[in-house]
């Protein structure tokens, strides 16, 4: 009878409409199969389709050697030393970005997590927008620091803590992500940078978890896109999503890396991730400046996507692949997001306290191995059923 309480509290997650479950799949190209139902998948992080890529796979795998191929890294990085491919993935990192250094983590939880409490030290202050990621309020909460959020993306109130708070403080992290997960919107950086230009006192952390791979003439985030990279003092992004890997990584100054190696407890305390993990990012990163066509064609589907929900009179904020179709009430949600699976279209109904209250949605997560037809059917659908 010890774990009656655990159940008790799956009975009333379920009785709220809350409770999850963990769905097999099988994936096919941009589709997604469940329980023998082929389905459009609008759900997924594959931004670029590279993750669904056959070809890049057979490539990568026919190039390996299990002489010096390593399924393990059997240690923290600090523990028994670095793979090769540790530093040549760093390399091309802050090569790209043309930052001094660049560090990479086991994901991008793992980053969020630690960077903020390895770099509050002393007297800081957080700001950071309303919406960011859990990764980021865990972190945020575990640095102990003392931290105020703003309404998303409303800059000025950020302006107004800035002003108020900057000589209380030592020093301020601003911290935002490029692409918000839920509104499919975007951070104004080049206002944040000038922002930060007035105080003496003032660091810029930027999550691009959503627009790494997806943004910019190399495919290296919004901070590339707005052209401030060099005003951005933490880049932060994933491997997970449109990079088709694993891993989250910050590019960043030799001093931050180094405070991160000696501070940041997720990085010292935990093994490292395989070489071959590794390997498949390196063998990624050498072909996202080329992937400029890909990149190109998902902002045309969803500009596609977009006018026809805004046409249909819902207002639209997303800038980016992530979509929302905003129907208000939680169960309608849920049965258009069940309708729309019945009609081959595999989209999640999105609700409180993931949204503010009556804000429920579908969230549609458009990839570059869809085609204009598929989002037109998926428009087709939408008008019957929305
Ligand atoms: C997905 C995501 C993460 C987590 O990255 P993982 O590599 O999946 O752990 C962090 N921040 C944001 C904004 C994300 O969307």
């Amino acid at each position: 009878m010890g774990e009656q309480y655990l159940r008790d509290e799956l009975s009333r997650i379920e009785a709220a409409g809350n409770l999850r479950h963990l769905v097999p799949a099988a994936h096919d190209g941009c589709e997604i199969i469940i329980d023998g139902r082929r389905m459009l998948n609008l759900s997924s992080n594959d931004y670029l389709g590279l993750g669904a890529d056959k070809m890049l796979r057979k490539e990568f795998l026919a190039q390996l050697n299990p002489e010096n191929l390593y399924m393990s890294s059997s240690s923290s990085r600090l523990l028994s030393g670095e793979f090769p491919v540790y530093g040549q993935v760093e390399t091309m990192l802050s090569r790209m970005f043309g930052k001094e250094a660049a560090l990479v983590f086991n994901s991008g939880y793992h980053m969020n997590l630690g960077i903020l409490p390895a770099l509050a030290i002393g007297n800081t202050l957080i700001i950071a927008d309303k919406l960011v990621h859990a990764s980021i309020i865990d972190g945020i909460r575990l640095s102990g620091a003392e931290y105020c959020r703003f309404r998303h993306n409303d800059f000025s109130l950020l302006e107004n803590i800035l002003e108020r708070s900057h000589r209380r403080f030592d020093r301020i992290i601003i911290v935002v992500e490029s692409v918000y997960s839920m509104d499919g919107d975007t951070a104004d950086l080049q206002l944040i940078c000038r922002l930060k230009a007035r105080y003496g006192n003032v660091l810029i952390y930027v999550d691009e978890a959503h627009a790494f791979g997806v943004f910019g003439e190399n495919g290296l985030g919004l901070a590339e896109a707005q052209g401030c990279l060099q005003q951005t003092d933490i880049i932060c992004g994933t491997f997970g999503k449109a990079l088709a890997s694993v891993g989250g990584f910050t590019v960043c100054s030799n001093a931050v890396r180094d405070i991160l190696v000696n501070r940041m407890r997720p990085f010292i305390f935990s093994t490292a991730l395989p070489p071959v993990n590794w390997m498949w990012t390196a063998f990624m990163l050498g072909r996202m400046s080329g992937l400029k066509p890909l990149r190109e064609h998902l902002a045309s589907i969803s500009l596609q996507l977009c006018n026809k929900l805004k046409n249909k009179g819902f207002k639209m904020v997303s800038e980016s692949q992530i979509i929302p179709l905003v129907v208000g009430d939680s169960q309608a949600a849920v049965k258009l997001a069940s309708a729309l699976r019945d009609r081959g279209f595999y989209a999640l109904p999105v609700r409180p306290p993931t949204v503010p209250n009556g804000t429920s949605r579908i969230r549609f997560s458009l990839t570059a191995n869809m085609s204009g037809e598929h989002i037109a059917a998926l428009s087709e659908a939408i008008d019957e059923l929305a």
